[in-house]
């Protein structure tokens, strides 16, 4: 599971320079290749940097992705910066003026429009700025039939939503576009749609057909010829209990490259963000103590759920591995070193709330204070959802492995 690049840093660093989150960057160089091959040649893929936005992973993508999905002013900023040149797709709710101000200034490639009002403030920017041309994609609810979803983790669409137009508002908006009648500056190049996440292969598939499906009615029925993109969102499904059961790429790409032939004219685009980043990185710390309460056992961690929020928001148990450290080095103390044995273990960090918990009873062969654990599928949605300032623990070290 570990990689030895990681291993071998591992067990290079002391225990006061943990936590450590370490990141493999030919591994996930590997991975996003991977990835691009699966996928036909014409699909673009865009990574939402929501997921890991530290400028070595944003990097690491650049050969292998079209371009960035950003969902913030900060985050524009923040990808130009990284990877100047890189297309970005600017979605999210709530944009403010400042910030379609600021993207406009920055050249952004494609806003993703999530409502009405902000369809009219960026109008209305981009005539301020004199800027003639503007390239929209509508954010959509896209309607699916109840049993479509399946069994999706976080559905952001076909039901109420804060993201996103309704397909009535849709055509309210249409009148603000060109194309659809409008001489003012913003174009309506495509649909967007991001309706759920955790999805497998097939599902995905699926939703990508409904949604592509209801560009093309939108476009013929109201003659929109410059409605030739469909981006379809991200939400490709990883699988935390199982980190070796990964989305079937090879499957969604054969889908998707049908998809494309039914859809010929059409430029189709994913975003994908966790599946992308989440195998990359480990949060690798140390056992400072192992105690019994009630019958159970605990292991207090250095560090916790400040640095690595993902266990506690979707509740699960973070896959780990142990690293065992037998050098004297590592217990020096006059007494007994605490440890348990074939014994189930909930591992928790160090802050003041019972909801610190890292995984749960997971059965181990055997844990002793000063044994390292290494928590795998910390490369997304990790470090950069935490906490950080909850109980002023220290930081952190970040390493980014690449050789
Ligand atoms: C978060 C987000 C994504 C990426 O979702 P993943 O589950 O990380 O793949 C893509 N598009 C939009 C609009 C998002 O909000």
């Amino acid at each position: 599971m570990i990689t030895s690049a990681v291993r071998t840093l591992v067990t290079e660093l002391t225990g006061d320079d943990l936590p450590a989150y370490v990141y493999d960057l030919p591994a996930l160089r590997a991975h996003a290749r991977a990835v691009r091959d699966a996928l036909p040649p014409g699909l673009e893929l865009y990574y939402a940097a929501k997921a890991n936005p530290a400028p070595p992973v944003l990097r690491t993508l650049a050969p292998h992705v079209t371009g960035y999905e950003v969902a913030s002013g900060g985050e524009v900023e923040h990808v130009r910066a990284a990877v100047p040149g890189a297309p970005l797709a600017f979605g999210g709710p709530g944009k403010t003026e400042g910030e379609l101000r600021r993207a406009l200034t920055l050249g952004v490639e494609r806003f993703h429009v999530e409502s009405e009002q902000e369809l009219r403030l960026l109008a209305g920017v981009a005539e301020d700025a004199g800027i003639d041309a503007v390239d929209v994609l509508l954010r959509v609810n896209v309607p699916l039939a109840s049993d479509e979803l399946g069994g999706a983790a976080l559905a952001m669409g076909g039901r109420p939503s804060p993201f996103g137009l309704d397909p009535e508002a849709v055509q309210r908006c249409l009148p603000l576009l060109s194309g659809a009648g409008s001489r003012g500056p913003l174009r309506l190049r495509g649909i967007h749609a991001h309706l759920a996440s955790g999805l497998d292969a097939p599902a995905q598939l699926t939703v990508a057909a409904a949604i592509a499906d209801w560009a093309r009615k939108l476009s013929e029925r109201h003659g929109l010829d410059d409605l030739t993109e469909v981006n379809v969102g991200g939400g490709m499904g990883v699988d935390y209990a199982h980190p070796d059961r990964r989305f079937d790429w090879a499957a969604y790409g054969k889908g998707m490259a049908d998809l494309a032939l039914r859809h010929p004219g059409r430029t189709l685009r994913i975003e994908p963000g966790r599946a992308l980043t989440v195998y990359c990185g480990w949060y690798v710390t140390e056992v400072l103590d192992i105690k019994h309460s009630g019958g159970e056992a605990f292991a207090v961690l250095r560090g916790g759920t400040h640095h690595i929020r993902t266990p506690a928001t979707k509740q699960h148990d973070q896959p780990f591995q142990v690293l065992p450290m037998d050098t004297t080095a590592t217990w020096t103390r006059p007494w007994a070193r605490p440890a348990v044995r074939e014994e189930p273990v909930t591992l928790v960090g160090q802050l003041c709330t019972p909801k610190d918990v890292l995984a749960r009873r997971v059965q181990v062969p055997e844990l002793r204070a000063g044994d390292r654990v290494a928590f795998a599928m910390a490369g997304a949605y990790a470090w950069n959802i935490s906490h950080h300032d909850f109980l002023m623990h220290p930081r952190p070290g970040f390493h980014y492995l690449d050789t």
